[in-house]
């Protein structure tokens, strides 16, 4: 058998899953790489713990070289140029080639497509952006707050909402809570659609029951930091105090200049073995696109990006081993998220995505059951279990 090389873009969830799990059903002459810019790695689904002041930037991350197996070789750099024909990738200027290609380079966050966002508005979606937002709550101590979705498709379905709640249930531990007025505006017609109705209402209940202000359909176009005003598509306006958003997502650049991206912007694979239309080049995660039966597309979460990877590490060992493709691997679509209600509690979202014509998703009301599990999950993760 010829010695081949795996080069897997991206040290997030998906890449660090794929690749260990690669270099487990590998034999040692098979080169599998990881090529990520970050030495560190951070648990995304703490952020919001991190921004409400409940955990530090240290206990949430981990050294990428010390969560990847033993044997998986780590370059540390920007990848600048995925070349598909050539079957080479650049990582600034050095050429890597490849046999296989794993794409997990996750969305990037673009916050200065919406005028004025940059200057005027928080967030929780980035590990530096969480600790800047953690020391505006600190020192708030009443009027409006806006949390804003700004765009759509947005990582993870349920953190606007465990952001909200939280910042509810923060500022009623501060005794503030009186003092202050909170609305949420989403493009969507109603909480996590893609989890269907009943999921929907059962979060609608909860921010009712919390007397925070849901308006659906709300489509942010601009911020006007000096008014303190957002406005949106329709034209409708809102006022603030405190402005929290989730960021515009898109593909990373390097990707959308590879030619493998759609009119969606974000790439389209099998959504069973999550190959890309070039041979040998699979991607997962957060920068795919995959359209379920609803017609809504599979909602970008770790737990999916985690998931595909194992599919795909055993579909390319099984390819070097020679094994038909009729015995390979499929991804069936299953998920499952936690929501942080606060109190000590948090509900949870489990079920299949891929079910037809709908996604048969079941969401647990909130529970202290559910918040541990949470807590054993990222201590879980934080030591490489996976
Ligand atoms: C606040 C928050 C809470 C969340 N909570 C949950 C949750 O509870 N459950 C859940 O399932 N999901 C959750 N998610 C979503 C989850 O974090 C993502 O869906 C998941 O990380 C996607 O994995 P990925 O491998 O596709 O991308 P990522 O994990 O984002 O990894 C992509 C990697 O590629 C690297 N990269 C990108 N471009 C380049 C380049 N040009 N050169 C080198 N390296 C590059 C990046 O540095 C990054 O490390 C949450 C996300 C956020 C922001």
């Amino acid at each position: 058998m010829a010695r081949k090389r795996i080069i897997v873009l991206g040290g997030g969830i998906g890449g660090m899953v794929v690749a260990n799990q690669l270099r487990k059903r590998l034999s040692g002459e098979h080169q599998v790489i990881v090529v990520e810019r970050n030495p560190r790695h951070y648990f995304a689904p703490s952020y919001v713990w991190l921004a409400m002041g409940w955990r530090k930037q240290e206990t949430i991350s981990r050294e990428l070289s010390r969560l990847l197996s033993r044997g998986v070789q780590l370059i540390q750099g920007e990848i600048s140029r995925i070349d598909i024909g050539e079957k080479r990738i650049f990582v600034g200027e050095d050429e890597v080639r490849y046999d296989y290609m794993v794409m997990a380079l996750g969305a990037e966050l673009t916050p200065p497509s919406i005028p004025g966002l940059p200057e005027a508005a928080y967030s929780f979606y980035e590990v530096s952006e969480a600790q800047r937002l953690r020391d505006a709550l600190a020192s708030f101590d009443g009027g409006r707050v806006a949390l804003v979705v700004a765009g759509l498709p947005y990582k993870c379905p349920a953190a606007p909402y465990e952001g909200v709640l939280l910042a509810d249930y923060l500022f009623r531990k501060k005794g503030i809570r009186d003092n202050v007025q909170m609305e949420m505006f989403v493009p969507e017609p109603a909480p996590m659609p893609v989890a269907g109705p009943a999921a929907g209402q059962m979060i609608h209940e909860l921010l009712q029951g919390r007397e925070i202000g849901y308006h659906p359909r709300h489509r942010l176009k601009t911020v006007d930091p000096a008014k303190k005003q957002v406005t949106f598509e329709d034209d409708a306006t809102a006022e603030y105090d405190m402005l929290i958003t989730i960021p515009p997502h898109r593909c990373p650049e390097v990707v959308a200049s590879s030619g493998l991206t759609n009119e969606s912007g974000w790439v389209p694979v099998d959504q069973r073995t999550l190959q890309t239309s070039a041979e040998g080049v699979y991607a997962l995660g957060d920068m795919t696109t995959i359209t379920l039966a609803s017609g809504m597309p599979l909602p970008k979460a770790g737990v999916f990006a985690h998931g595909e990877a194992h599919v795909v590490a055993r579909n390319i060992a099984a390819d070097i081993a020679g094994i038909p493709g009729s015995a390979r691997h499929t991804f069936n679509g299953d998920g499952a998220c936690f929501l942080e209600t606060g109190f000590g509690k948090a509900a949870y979202a489990t079920g299949n995505f891929y079910a037809e014509p709908n996604a048969d998703i079941k969401l647990r009301k909130p529970s202290f059951r559910w918040h541990w599990g949470k807590i054993l999950f990222e201590k879980r993760w934080l030591r490489g279990w996976f």
